[in-house]
């Protein structure tokens, strides 16, 4: 018999939220993050269209939008459960917490109204989830899609998106100098167009390079919008704090595209008008974990430790990495508009800071340029229960912030979904303690 409670997300942000009475854009924001279900139900009655749920920020939220469909991120409620143990075919506890969490809300009818599943491979536990979705939560008429992901973009080479050499073939040397069909971007643009190909039979409409365009030019509005929010978190004192920046994160994982971009606006205009008090801060935390969607811990380490920590910005899918680099801003290779956009998109997927495991070079760019940008003081590692991606990326991590960029590193891990409350607060004030006591080295 399940132990798993009845509620979602209903973890008390809409009551507790600081931040939520001065930034009404972040009450709208939570009012979907808290109630995801019931947004995406009325969405789907206003709209009489399919929504269709998602499995990882690789999944290309813009190429279902121009189909029509609504892509909303599937979630675990973040409580320990029972759902997945026990039935070979579900998720069982070799694998994290986390991909468990979110099978056993699709096993409990909570996506009971969604008309699909779409995975962009990240790791071995979604997979896991998403084929025990397919076998077990899925109806047969439902859209089911699986891309392949490739797990990693040749930056270090300096050549676009060759990878010069894997598994010791030399794909720089390819006779078309650039169009390899194993080069990442001429890849995933494959992937991308068996993609459409599949929403057009499912919807019975034609996918069009303009609808692509449409859906490009609100999700990149977004992505910029959350930019210029987040530079509000870079002031020495923020008026944002990170429960409230991550609740808006979420929400854009969930919403219509372009309510999503009327809730930013608001907020980044009321920012502009001055709202919000500015946060005494003793500490300037950074947070590097796979996922990130637990406000828990964001609010105990800002409201609940004896010294004035703030979460001044984040590595996670709930984060930077979901947003940093619209399609039509690539870091390297044209702008969007030269190109087709499939293929600008697929570069966009490529090109974001990536998730552990993925591109490492990559990956230390941008963490290196997140401790700079938001002037970060320490980082605080959340490692996911048997996440062994990020589990990979850890030493690596805390090599590059303390070895190199002199940045403390706190790595706690997430039980069973949530780090214990009382063993979060008390190490994460201990290390908030280190970072602001002197150092007595040179005194004696
Ligand atoms: S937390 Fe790690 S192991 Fe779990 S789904 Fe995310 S990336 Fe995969």
């Amino acid at each position: 018999m399940s132990t798993f409670t009845d509620a979602v997300t209903d973890d008390g942000d809409s009551s507790d939220s600081d931040a939520a009475e001065m930034f009404p854009a972040v009450t709208d924001a939570l009012s979907v993050v808290t109630k995801p279900h019931e947004y995406a139900r009325d969405w789907k009655r206003r709209h009489d269209a399919p929504v269709v749920a998602y499995l990882s920020t690789y999944v290309p939220r813009e190429i279902l939008w121009a189909s029509g469909v609504l892509p909303v991120r599937a979630f675990g409620s973040r409580r320990p459960e029972d759902v997945t143990v026990g039935d070979e075919h579900h998720n069982r506890r070799l694998f994290c917490p986390f991909s468990r969490d979110v099978l056993a809300q699709g096993l409990l009818g909570r996506y009971d109204y969604t008309d699909g599943i779409v995975l962009a491979s990240v790791c071995l536990h979604l997979r896991q989830t998403f084929d025990a979705w397919v076998q077990e939560v899925a109806s047969e008429e439902d859209f089911t899609h699986y891309i392949a992901m490739p797990h990693g973009t040749p930056a270090e080479t300096g050549d676009e998106f060759l990878p010069v050499k894997r598994h010791g073939v030399d794909y720089a040397s390819a006779p078309d100098g650039g169009t390899c069909p194993h080069a990442p971007a001429a890849y995933l643009t494959t992937k991308f167009d068996r993609l459409r190909a599949e929403l057009e039979s499912f919807t019975g409409a034609p996918l069009t390079d303009d609808d692509l365009e449409a859906a490009i030019n609100v999700y990149d509005r977004s992505r910029k919008l959350l930019r210029d929010i987040y530079a509000y978190r870079a002031e020495p004192e923020p008026r944002l704090s990170g429960t409230d920046a991550t609740a808006l994160v979420t929400a854009g994982q969930l919403m219509d595209p372009h309510e999503y971009v009327d809730v930013l606006e608001s907020a980044l205009a009321q920012l502009e008008d001055g709202a919000g008090e500015p946060r005494a801060v003793d500490a300037r935390l950074m947070v590097v974990t796979a996922v990130g969607d637990d406000r828990t811990l964001y609010r105990t380490v800002e409201r609940e430790l004896e010294y004035d920590a703030t979460i001044v910005v984040e590595d996670s899918s709930v984060g930077t990495t979901d947003f940093y680099r619209p399609v039509s801003e690539p870091s390297r290779g044209p702008p969007a508009k030269d190109d087709d956009p499939l293929k600008a998109i697929a570069r966009r997927y490529l090109d974001r800071p990536p998730y552990p495991s993925k591109q490492w070079d990559n990956r230390r760019e941008h963490l290196r340029s997140l401790v700079s940008e938001y002037d970060v003081d320490g980082v605080l590692i959340v490692l996911e229960e048997r996440c062994d991606i990020h589990l990979r990326d850890i030493p690596h991590e805390t090599n590059l912030f303390e070895e190199e960029l002199d940045v403390p590193t706190l790595t706690v891990v997430a039980e069973k979904g949530r780090v214990p409350p009382g063993q979060l607060k008390t190490r994460v004030e201990a290390f908030v303690e280190e970072i602001t006591t002197p150092s007595m080295e040179g005194l004696y």
